[in-house]
């Protein structure tokens, strides 16, 4: 049957959820455009190709309702193909092969070269790092590593993602400097567990050695660490980023809870004490540091007290960053064999309660920045605003800074230097000086 109104042979690439999952997409592309193909990302095309995601029940639900959009579009004609790959690949394929059949292939998050071949492409060795970036020019994703050994009892991702694999330093360096050929200047550097860097391959942790490798890539202006781990945190990073102004002082280190008790279930691996201890030295080591946590309430077993407890822990540690999610029952995680016994409406209760700590805390802060100036790289024009970051910003997921457009222009990916006027719970308001 013959397609509506679309390109013939276009492939319309889609990526759902976390920043991994959006590189993995961006390495699809990159080899699809080596061979020649006509790639898009999230826009018109006949061939469809889902990057889908298996974290937990909300990122599934959006994944399958995605895939069931596009079947739809094929059984109506708009488009030719659908394919799916990714998390939720992995993990369900021969469940969703069942549900769906409409799908003409499901790929896992291994298996790139056989979803190249049925995209008509072979797959090229020597691309090394070489990726069409869907992100704003001044700034991309750079993976360090795949996958993760750790035993976090609520986390599937090892099942989807295997064990931890690093990418050699050499390697990294050559994708940074490619990056920086193509005008990034913004590194955001993401791994399942960032600090477990080196371990497998050089059996010894070494991010810090890598960032001192990726400072030294021209043209790179920050560097941002994301998705770091509690356990054996390797404290020679803090020195490198205190020492390197190129690496943001900032760091995003998903903490999850505080509870001794909860910590224990979730098989993290730390204490109160010892986290609470390591946060301080990030403080101490890295003055005027940016700490970006996540937190997960809800979890089996948790009661009114062990909330408060992480509520208290919060309002003391006044994180500049701050995400919370609901504990999600997920099969075949160690934690799937307790029993879910926090109600949802007591998990969302609970998340709002932290979020609204979050925001007062948050606004308190932004509030100490008035009258400061900072230097803010910006990413884009958006209505009557400039939308710039500072170096404790990561894209997507924290603060803002607002600069009028009306009488100044400033151009995207460059740094100017602000001074702030005013500030909300999470933006700020600033004019160039
Ligand atoms: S470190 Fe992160 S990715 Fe690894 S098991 Fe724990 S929560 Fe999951």
């Amino acid at each position: 049957m013959r397609t509506k109104s679309i390109k013939k042979n276009r492939i319309n690439v889609i990526t759902l959820g976390c920043s991994k999952n959006l590189y993995d997409s961006e390495i699809l592309m990159g080899q699809l455009k080596a061979n020649d193909k006509d790639v898009v990302h999230e826009e018109d095309g006949n061939i469809v190709v889902i990057n889908t995601c298996g974290f937990i029940n909300n990122a599934k639900e959006e994944s399958v309702n995605t895939i069931l959009h596009q079947v739809r579009r094929k059984v109506e004609g708009e488009i030719d193909k659908v394919y799916v790959t990714g998390c939720l690949s992995e993990r369900y394929k021969p469940d969703l092969q069942k549900e769906i059949p409409d799908v003409d292939e499901y790929f896992g998050t291994t298996e790139l070269p056989g979803l190249l071949k049925v995209l008509g492409a072979d797959y090229k060795h020597e691309l090394i790092g070489e990726r069409l970036t869907t992100t704003p020019k001044n700034y991309a994703y750079l993976k360090i590593a795949e996958g993760c050994d750790r035993p976090c009892s609520f986390c599937a991702i090892p099942l989807m993602r295997g064990k931890h694999r690093s990418t050699p330093i050499e390697t990294l360096v050559i994708e940074a400097e490619k990056l920086a050929a193509n005008g990034v200047k913004e590194l955001v550097l993401i791994a399942q567990d960032l600090t477990y860097y080196g371990l497998d391959l050089y059996k010894k942790r070494r991010l810090a050695d890598l960032l001192k490798a990726l400072v030294r890539v021209e043209g790179i202006e920050w560097i941002r660490l994301h998705y770091a781990f509690p356990t054996g945190f390797p404290l020679d990073v803090l020195d490198v980023m205190r020492e390197e102004p190129r690496i943001c002082n900032y760091i995003d280190i998903p903490l999850q809870h505080i509870s001794d008790k909860i910590l224990k279930s979730m098989r993290r691996g730390t204490t109160e004490e010892r986290t609470t201890r390591l946060l301080n030295q990030f403080r101490e080591l890295v003055p005027g540091i940016a700490i970006r946590t996540t937190l997960i309430v809800g979890y089996p077993g948790e009661t009114e007290a062990d909330f408060q407890m992480l509520k208290d822990w919060v309002s003391r540690m006044r994180f500049e960053r701050l995400g919370c999610f609901t504990y999600s029952h997920e099969e075949n995680t160690h934690a799937f064999n307790l029993e879910d016994d926090v109600p949802e409406d007591v998990k969302q209760q609970r998340a709002n309660e932290i979020m609204e700590l979050q925001a007062q805390i948050s606004w308190e802060l932004n509030q100490e920045k008035i009258g400061e100036t900072f230097n803010v790289v910006i990413d884009r024009k958006e209505g009557e605003y400039f939308v710039g970051r500072t170096e404790f910003d990561s894209p997507d997921v924290d603060n803002e800074v607002l600069i009028e457009a009306r009488d100044t222009y400033l151009k995207t990916g460059e740094f100017y230097t602000v001074k702030i006027t005013s500030a909300s719970d999470f933006d700020l308001y600033a004019e160039k000086v």
